[in-house]
């Protein structure tokens, strides 16, 4: 049988941070890959000042690479630099900061992650490469000693590993895989409202997927343990990098074989099933009691949009 493929985009094209362009070229990552780049004079870098990415913004048009002068003028730690990869040829880095914030002035913002997302100042590209840089420099300062023998441990392979001088580990990027999953029955639909969530917003459920565990099996466990609801078939939509700190959404439909909600209410506030007509409303903002889907550049919003619309 041949395999059938969806036209068009990838479904993750649609969602906040897939707009990463640069060339990553991981089979030429080598010990001296960060020396090479750094040592190119037309390099250029994201800066993290306390995890948040230094954008110069002139008429709401943001710049978030600099230059290796820009960069040691901001107390850059190229020490602890990590190559992200290649745009035409010109090596992108990322290294944190240590310019007080304090001294970040007009033009200069910082902006968190969340902010980056929604805001349209810095590109997509330039977001989606943040969030690979953030994620990897969380995980270099969360794995600074080896955890078999306990030694401080070194960035190698431009960032992209940890080698352990003492008894030779090496130590890899993690990335930690998050099921998240709309609950679906003929013309209705599964959501829930988190505790913290905005006035009006409900969502998909959504949970990490353990050790040993197929991303099925998570759809079928995340969502019975939530909301009570039985899942049997599963299907794949898309996936989303999630950089708080390092995760990747696994968006995925989950079709329902029960009817009865019992929702955990330590996790949620509500959690009930909404037909058609009613998500099209919330998507549209139409919703009589201003009820609301998560917007556009969450994978939330494209699993329920593309059962309600698409
Ligand atoms: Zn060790």
């Amino acid at each position: 049988l041949p395999i059938r493929f969806d036209d068009g985009p990838d479904a993750s094209s649609l969602t906040g941070f897939a707009g990463n362009r640069l060339i990553r070229d991981a089979e030429k990552r080598d010990s001296g890959s960060l020396a090479a780049a750094l040592a190119d004079a037309g390099a250029r870098f994201f800066l993290l000042v306390g995890g948040k990415a230094l954008v110069e913004k002139r008429d709401g048009a943001g710049r978030a690479l600099f230059s290796r002068q820009e960069a040691d003028a901001f107390a850059a730690d190229l020490a602890a630099a990590v190559l992200l990869g290649h745009d035409q040829g010109v090596p992108t880095l990322a290294a944190p900061a240590a310019v007080p914030e304090t001294q970040i002035l007009e033009p200069l913002w910082l902006y968190d992650l969340r902010s980056l997302l929604y805001s349209s100042s810095v590109g997509d590209a330039d977001a989606g490469a943040i969030a690979q840089a953030t994620s990897l420099l969380h995980w270099h300062q969360m794995n600074r000693f080896c955890g078999k023998c306990g030694a401080a441990s070194l960035s190698s392979q431009g960032g992209y590993r940890r080698d352990c001088p003492s008894c030779a580990s090496q130590i890899f990027p993690r990335t930690d895989p998050v099921a998240i999953m709309l609950a679906v029955s003929g013309t209705r639909c599964l959501l829930g409202r988190g505790r913290h969530f905005p006035p009006g917003w409900y969502s998909t459920l959504a949970g990490f997927i353990e050790p040993g565990e197929t991303i099925e099996d998570a759809v079928r466990r995340e969502t019975f343990e939530e909301s009570g609801i039985r899942i049997g078939r599963v299907r794949y939509h898309a996936s989303q990098p999630w950089p708080f700190p390092h995760s990747l959404m696994i968006g995925c439909f989950g079709e329902a074989v029960s009817e009865e909600v019992r929702f955990d209410a330590v996790e949620l506030e509500d959690c009930r099933w909404f037909d058609r007509e009613e998500v099209r409303a919330m998507l549209a903002g139409t919703h009589p009691k201003e009820l609301k889907a998560p917007p556009s550049k969450a994978i939330a919003h494209h699993l329920i949009r593309a059962w309600a619309i698409d």
